[in-house]
Parts: structure tokens; C-alpha cells; sequence
């Protein structure tokens, strides 16, 4: 595959909602914020404030917060020629609350809205073979007509050769069961190439917590190249066949966990694009190392600040970061 002026680094899939999220109350009134969200976009957002050139698919509705959505991608660089908007349905929202810990939980708004109802029909084939990384999670696969239309693209960007990176991203209430759930994450795993789940759906999709054995039964069973396995303020774990690591987080002040495995992932992405890698078997394991830790830290960055989008780092604070923490790059 070229690099033809209109190749992408990256194209994500999926959903855009806003996620209301609870900052107090006000003479006994709850309060909420009214933050860009969505894993796939936060995503895009994430590797384009890194240097990647990416673009999104999607759909919001004709409404104040679909302009608002479609505003901040654009503001942060991310394509946004493919984010549709819908006549009727109004924009996804999410309502997220917060423990006094930073974790989160979540109640959607969902049923008919805009992110749903993305159809087959409306993705751009031609996107879809000029982009060397394709995007997507399982919450686009929770109702029709935006789970052929997921299934479809990947479909198409894997066939045209593009990378096929996924993040289930579970969400319990999005399902009618957890069964259902885990049948629908599990059946797409053979197209996967670059596999990242947090340490909170290993035991969903295998059985166990442990790392070691968790990854290996995935990586065998699916035959997942890589996979990267998150681990909150622990870091993440790395398997890419035989070979394993585990990668220390940083220690930050955390302010809101949204949007840390979104930037990890983002930040793992535009590393590897910057070393000019595609394929998994391409890094060098030293390589695959070094991206764990950029990403660790890209995400740690992102949990001491409110909010996803608005706390993710760009280019200039990461650099400027590792300096400061004297950490050799050179091998990228
Ligand atoms: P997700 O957001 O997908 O549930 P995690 O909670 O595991 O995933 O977080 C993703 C990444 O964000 C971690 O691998 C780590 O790099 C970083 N991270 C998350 N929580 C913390 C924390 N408390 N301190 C430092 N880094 C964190």
C-alpha cells in the first residue's frame, strides 16, 4: 500500500456521544459537564494530537451537541468529512458519575440516537483502503443498523490491508446480557491485529485475572499479534506471541480516569507510526517496549486533568515531559 497524499494514518469506527459528567452540585442542584466522548473518537483525537494524520466515522444528530462534537474533532485535526449527521435522531448522551476515587460509571442515552443508526451503505469504501490503521470497539456492535455497518468496514479496511486495531470497551448496560456481550466482543477477535483490553474485561473474555495466562489463551486461541493489556495505575502488559512485558505506569495525581485508555492507545498508535512501523511483527521488542511506556505516560497524563478530549497531551507536552524525565527515545 502507498502513501498517497490522501492516505490516513488512522480511520476510527464507531460511537460519538457527550458524556455528561457529574462536577458537584449548586445550592443542592447536581451539576454536570458536557464532555466531548466516545472511545473511537477519543481515539482519532488522541493520535492526532500526537501527529497522526486520522479521521473519523460516525454519526451525530442535527442538534447543538452533534455541532459540538463535530466542532471539537475538527478543532483537533481529526478528519471529519466521514462524521454524518442525522436528520431525526438526536446526539448519544452518557451520563458518567465519578467516585471519589476518579472511577467511573456510566447510564446511557442511546436508544434510536444518532451513533446507531450509521448504515452500511453511507461508509466511503475509498477511506477505507487508504488508511494504514482501522479502528473500532464493540459498543458500535450493540444494535443495528451500526453493527453491519462496523463489521462491514472492518471487513473492507482488512481486505485492503489496513492494520485492524480494536478496544472492546465494555459496557455493561449497553447489552442485553453479559453473555450476549461476551459472544459478540469474542467473534470478532480473529480480524484483530493490535488487541487492547483493560484489566477489567480479561476475566470477562477469559476466565482470569493473570496476565500471563489471560493474553496467551487470547493471543492462541484468536491469533492476535499483539495485544495490550491495560492495567490502570499499574501500567499495561504486552504479549506479542511468546514475547511479554510488563511497562510501570507513571505516578500522577489523578484528577478523572476518562479517556486514559483511549489516549493509550492513541499514543501507542502514533508511536509506532513515527517509527515507521505498520505490523506488529515490524517492532523490534524494544520498540514495542518503548511505545508501551510512551503510551503509559501519554495516559497518565491524560488521568491528572479533567475531562477526555481537553486532557489529552499534544506532541510539544510529551516531549517536553520525557526530557524533563530523561528518558532515552533513541531506539524509535
Ligand atoms: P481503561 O481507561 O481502558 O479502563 P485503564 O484504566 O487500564 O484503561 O487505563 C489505561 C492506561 O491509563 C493505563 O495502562 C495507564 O497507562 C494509564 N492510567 C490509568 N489510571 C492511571 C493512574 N491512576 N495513574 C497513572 N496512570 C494511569
Amino acid at each position: 500500500m502507498g502513501r498517497g497524499k490522501d492516505m490516513k494514518d488512522i480511520v476510527t469506527i464507531g460511537e460519538i456521544l457527550i458524556d455528561l459528567t457529574f462536577s458537584g452540585r449548586e445550592q443542592d442542584i447536581p451539576v454536570y459537564q458536557a464532555h466531548p466522548g466516545g472511545a473511537p473518537a477519543n481515539v482519532a483525537v488522541a493520535a492526532a494530537r500526537l501527529g497522526a494524520k486520522t479521521a473519523f466515522i460516525g454519526k451525530v444528530g442535527k442538534d447543538f451537541y452533534g455541532d459540538f462534537l463535530t466542532r471539537t474533532l475538527a478543532k483537533n485535526h481529526v478528519d471529519t468529512s466521514f462524521l454524518l449527521t442525522d436528520e431525526k435522531a438526536g446526539t448519544t448522551l452518557a451520563v458518567v458519575s465519578l467516585s471519589e476515587t476518579g472511577e467511573r460509571s456510566f447510564a446511557f442515552y442511546r436508544k434510536n440516537c444518532a451513533d446507531t443508526l450509521l448504515r452500511r451503505e453511507e461508509i466511503n469504501e475509498d477511506l477505507l483502503g487508504h488508511t494504514r490503521f482501522f479502528h473500532f470497539g464493540s459498543v458500535s456492535l450493540t444494535d443495528e443498523p451500526s453493527r453491519s455497518a462496523t463489521l462491514y468496514a472492518v471487513r473492507k479496511a482488512k481486505e485492503s490491508g489496513a492494520v485492524i486495531t480494536y478496544d472492546p470497551n465494555y459496557r455493561a448496560n449497553l447489552w442485553n446480557s453479559e453473555q450476549e456481550a461476551i459472544e459478540q466482543i469474542l467473534s470478532v477477535l480473529d480480524q484483530v491485529d493490535i488487541l487492547k483490553i483493560s484489566d477489567e474485561e480479561l476475566p470477562l473474555l477469559t476466565g482470569t485475572e493473570e496476565a500471563e495466562q489471560g493474553t496467551r489463551q487470547l493471543s492462541e486461541t484468536y491469533h492476535i499479534p499483539l495485544i495490550l493489556l491495560t492495567l490502570g495505575a499499574e501500567g499495561a502488559f504486552w504479549r506479542r506471541g511468546n514475547e511479554t512485558g510488563k511497562e510501570d505506569g507513571f505516578p500522577v495525581r489523578v484528577a478523572d480516569t476518562n479517556g486514559a485508555g483511549d489516549t493509550f492507545l492513541g499514543a501507542f498508535l502514533s508511536r509506532m507510526i513515527g517509527s515507521g512501523c505498520q505490523f506488529p511483527s515490524e517492532l523490534s521488542a524494544g520498540q514495542v517496549r518503548n511505545c508501551v511506556r510512551i503510551a503509559n505516560l501519554a495516559a497518565a497524563l491524560t488521568t491528572s486533568r479533567h475531562g477526555a478530549i481537553p486532557a489529552m497531551p499534544d506532541q510539544a507536552e510529551l516531549e517536553q515531559v520525557l526530557q524533563s524525565m530523561e528518558i532515552s527515545n533513541g531506539s524509535l
